[in-house]
């Protein structure tokens, strides 16, 4: 019956038969990845339980949102999680740039120096930052800002680093993935020794982790790695895809206020903010997030492993372990990237029936290709992809809510390539 199923939807038995050659292959990978799924999911159980999760904190509050039990005991679950002092969980977040801006203004002050110590920030960043000039950017506010690149290998520059640290270097903020870049992204780890030898230096530097795409894709989160500050998008790993908008900002209580009153205002900070009615989607989704996050892993190993051995470069590799749930291939040609999205769209709940075309899009020099059929818009922690139409014509790919989906939309896009004539099985 399941043949028939991915024969009805368009999945050729060669290109089935290849899919499961390779699972066959990667049954080891998957027991590991369950079993961090399992300790995660053991991990906020019991946060949601020392919290004393009550069937009062699923009820929608409106106004000013003063003593919203949902929201307030939602935060404390989050720093339980993340074994952090207090959290900031807010739907108001509009999404994970809002929350690494707030997070950076809210501790920043004129005079300030912030450094990153590991390359270019993510694109929304520099804006945020000032890098590239914009309005109410850190810059505006006499923000500067200092980066330290990465070394050839992928290594920290930890002599170039120790001379970039400065009397005026208050904040730090250290990316965990590799965003639309090519570098590896960062183990949490190798983001523990960084911020110890920050640390080292100066133990006032705040350190802030972009966790974005890496909660719950190991056991442990930078916060159990001495990151003062974590930060990241509901609509990605720890929304468990039922989170309809929001973010996180989880670390020092002092540093997590001073966040609470640029959110919202002086002198009100985290007492006020109604949830309104995202209580039960941030808790469900959030008791989810372990087990999506698995699925999605399982789809990028997959898929890594799928279309290896075709003369494609694949970041990470097959083999490589895994820091965050993003993966790249790069086709080399525009035809193999709008092959791909396109099989991705095509695998989608909603939208199947649309064709994405790579357009021109604001912030980009080159048109981009998006597939998303998602049920929150935008989410990346449902099945997506996307590509900008240039060398090396690369796609980036992520998500899927359950691992049938993310097995699904992967077999689709690799039909859609081998129906374009790139590949043969
Ligand atoms: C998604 C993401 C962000 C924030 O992007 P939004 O689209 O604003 O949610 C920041 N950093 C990284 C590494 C990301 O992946």
């Amino acid at each position: 019956m399941t043949d028939q199923m991915y024969k009805k939807l368009g999945i050729s038995e060669s290109v089935r038969n290849h899919g499961e050659r390779v699972l066959k292959s990667l049954e080891e990978r998957f027991r590991k990845i369950d079993e961090t799924a399992e300790y995660n999911q053991l991990k906020v159980l019991s946060a949601m339980q020392d919290n004393r999760v009550s069937e009062a904190c699923l009820h929608p509050s409106t106004g000013y949102g003063y003593n919203d039990l949902g929201r307030d005991t939602l935060e404390r679950v989050y720093a339980s999680v993340f074994h952090t002092e207090d959290a900031l969980v807010r739907p108001l977040i509009a999404c994970g740039t809002h929350a690494l801006a707030v997070a950076l203004s809210g501790n920043l002050r004129p005079g300030d120096e912030l450094l990153s110590p590991v390359g270019k920030p993510y694109d929304t960043l520099e804006e945020v930052i000032g890098i590239r000039p914009s309005t109410g950017s850190l810059a505006e506010y006499g923000v500067t800002y200092r980066q330290v690149e990465l070394l050839p290998d992928g290594n920290f520059d930890y002599e170039a680093i120790r001379s970039a640290v400065n009397k005026k270097t208050r904040m730090v903020t250290i990316q965990r993935s590799k965003g639309y870049q090519t570098r590896k992204t960062l183990s949490v780890k190798q983001i523990g020794e960084l911020i110890r030898f920050l640390h080292e230096i100066n133990p006032e530097l705040i350190c802030m982790v972009d966790n974005c795409y890496g909660e719950f894709v190991e056991e442990l989160e930078p916060s159990d790695a001495g990151a003062d500050l974590v930060v990241g998008s509901l609509i990605k790993n720890p929304g468990g895809g039922l989170a309809p908008s929001g973010g996180y900002i989880a670390g020092k209580k002092k540093y997590v206020e001073r966040a609470a009153f640029r959110l919202t205002s002086p002198g009100l900070g985290k007492e006020v903010g109604a949830s309104l009615q995202t209580n039960p989607a941030f808790y469900q989704g959030l008791f989810l997030a372990p087990t999506v996050t698995a699925a999605a892993l399982k789809g990028a190993v997959f898929a890594a492993n799928l279309f290896e051995g075709y003369g494609f470069d694949i970041v990470p590799d097959g083999k490589e372990s895994r820091h965050d749930i993003i993966q790249a291939i790069t086709f080399g040609c525009p035809e193999g990237v709008i092959a791909f999205c396109r099989g991705i769209q095509a695998a989608a709940p909603v939208d199947s029936f649309v064709t994405p075309e790579p357009w021109a899009m604001p912030g980009y020099d080159a048109d981009v290709i998006m597939a998303a059929g998602a049920f929150v818009q935008g989410s990346s922690i449902e099945l997506s992809a996307d590509g900008p139409i240039k060398p090396p014509y690369s796609v980036f790919f992520q998500g899927g809510l359950t691992w049938p989906h993310a097995k699904c939309g992967i077999l689709m896009a690799f039909q859609k390539i081998v129906d374009a004539g790139l590949i043969t099985v």
